[in-house]
Order: structure tokens, then sequence, then C-alpha cells
């Protein structure tokens, strides 16, 4: 359905890029202090493959059953790419969570820190975690509320062993997504973690300057998606986010 080309895909990869160590210069931080993900979710092999060619590592899904019909392929012609797991996780997709993906960015309750805990422990694997805060306290989306932060870090700790990298977070939609940048970052820092996972296209030179270590960055490389909202909600006429 897009009209984007190989080329086009290449070029729009090279102008997030630039758009990053701008932001990154303008925040007095080194380019290298931020690592885009590109998020390739809805978007097949043939599209990803270019924007591989052009020099990006880093991907995203935000699906478990869509990034093991995709990637297996497409790592063991790439072993040195790294996947990330943006959207969110349910229990009983934890263990191929934990085989597929090098970062979690969604833990947000026990049930899930308690599943990834113990398919790390089995699988000897070690995927960097980052907790999710739904800093606008939105029902229809998953993360642990801004008040619940530092007692589920502290039980995602001590009660399940887990290293905490970072957090994450995804703005409301309709909202200045700055005074949610920066309170996630408090959150962090007052509990002691480094990373932040926050921007997306619309919005990731303000997450830069607000400390993001990982943005995450879709459409304004791959083009429009289908059948897709804001932040990965499944668009529907019915679903009553606004979107
Ligand atoms: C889809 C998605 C993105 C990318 O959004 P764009 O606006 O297309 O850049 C980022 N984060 C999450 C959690 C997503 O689901």
């Amino acid at each position: 359905m897009s009209t984007i080309t190989e080329q086009s895909r290449a070029d729009a990869l090279g102008r997030v890029r630039e758009e990053i160590a701008a932001a990154c210069t303008q925040a007095r931080r080194a380019a290298a202090s931020v690592t885009l993900i590109a998020v390739s979710k809805t978007f097949g092999a043939d599209a990803i493959e270019p924007v591989i060619a052009a020099g990006q590592r880093v991907f995203g899904e935000n699906r478990v059953q869509e990034a093991k019909a995709k990637w297996p392929a497409l790592r063991a012609a790439h072993p040195d790419l790294g996947l990330h797991l943006i959207g969110p996780l349910q229990s009983n997709k934890a263990k191929d969570a934990v085989a597929l993906f090098d970062a979690i960015h969604t833990i947000d309750r026990p049930s899930i820190a308690e599943a990834v805990a113990k398919e790390m422990a089995r699988q000897d694997r070690r995927p960097l975690l980052f907790v999710e805060i739904n800093t606008g306290a939105e029902p229809q989306k998953a993360g642990v509320l801004p008040q619940d932060a530092d007692a589920f870090i502290r039980s995602c700790r001590e009660t399940h062993g887990l290293t905490i990298a970072g957090l994450m977070c995804i703005p409301p939609f309709e909202e200045a997504p700055a005074p949610h940048f920066a309170l996630t970052a408090k959150i962090a820092a007052r509990n002691g973690l480094k990373l932040l996972s926050m921007g997306m296209s619309a919005d990731f030179t303000t997450a830069i300057a607000f400390g993001a270590t990982h943005v995450r960055v879709g459409t304004a490389i791959f083009g429009g998606r289908a059948g897709y909202g804001p932040a990965g909600q499944k668009k529907s006429p019915d679903a009553g986010l606004g979107g």
C-alpha cells in the first residue's frame, strides 16, 4: 500500500539519523548515547532488508507472534542484529519473548516479571529489561502507574531477582509529550536507572532533550502502517481511543 521505495527507506533512515545527531548536539549529548530502534511492525522482510543494508542494526516489534514468524530468517542472515520487544507481553508468551528478543521494554506487572525471570533462568538468556510506565494513566494502555513505579521496580529486583535497566513510556497521543518524558526521567533517576526508552516518529527529538537513550521510530523510516492507530494500538472505529 505504501509508495515508499527501497531507496526512500534508506533516505528516510538517513534523515532520522541526522535529526538524532542534531538533537544530541543541541542537548550536549554524544550521538552514541542514543540507540535508534527501527520499528518494523507490520512490514515484511522486503521492506526491512534495505534498512539493514543501509546500516540499521536494532529493530523493534510489538507482537511476539509476528516477530517469531519474521525474524529468525532475518537474524540468521544478519547475526549482528538486535531485536527489541516494544509491545505488551502476556505471560504465556514470555518463553518465546525471552528466546527471541535482546530487550523487552514492557515489563509492567508482577505476573510478567515472574514469567520473564523464570524463562531467563531456564534459557540462560539475559535480555535488557525496561519497566513500562503509563505516565498518562490511560486505562487502555499497558504500563505501571507512576505512583506505583517505585514499589514495582523494587519488587522486580527483590522478589524476582531481575536487573531492570531502564524505563519506557508512550505519552498519550493527544497530549504534549514533554511532561511525560520529564516524569519518566524523574522516576528513572530516583530509582538509579540509566536507560530511557521514549520518543517515536513525532517526538523523538523532544525525547532526546529529556534524556532518551532509546528512541522507537517506525513511520518516519518505514512509512505509514495499514490498520494501525497511534502507538501500536489497533485502529478500530469503536475502540474509543480518539485516534
Ligand atoms: C509502533 C510503535 C512505535 C513507533 O511509532 P511511530 O509513530 O510509527 O514511530 C513506538 N513505540 C511503540 C510502543 C509502538 O508500538
